[in-house]
């Protein structure tokens, strides 16, 4: 599948964006934070993401080797998309495919990721 523009938000509405995706190539890892939120990850370069909302809507979240932005709504607490990097250094976002409209997360079939041993 080549890329498809989706629109997507948090759970309040408080944060929307459109993004290209091809969500033939989705994630699902374990590390401590994707495990706990449920996370299904689908990665498209900055330029093709565009966020409207609020400024101050969004609330960043950091551990570990804080190289991953994980930013998630401070009204409904839902993690919509988080900002970080290639291996080569291009930046990227994270979104999670679960907040996009229009889209059956138990259609998307992500290739598990060992995010726990890295
Ligand atoms: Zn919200």
């Amino acid at each position: 599948m080549a890329l498809q523009n989706y629109a997507g938000a948090c759970h309040c509405g408080a944060l929307r964006f459109t993004v290209d995706l091809d969500l033939d190539q989705t994630i699902s890892c374990n590390c401590s934070i994707c495990r706990k939120r449920g996370l299904i990850l689908a990665f498209a370069k900055v330029d093709r993401f565009h966020l409207n909302a609020a400024q101050g809507a969004t609330q960043e979240y950091l551990f570990n080797k804080r190289a991953i932005r994980h930013q998630f709504c401070r009204v409904c607490g839902v993690e919509a998309f988080s900002f970080g990097a290639m291996p080569d250094g291009t930046p990227m976002v994270a979104v999670n495919a679960r907040c996009l409209d229009n889209v059956d997360p138990t259609a998307l079939k992500p290739t598990l990721y060992d995010g726990a041993s890295h």
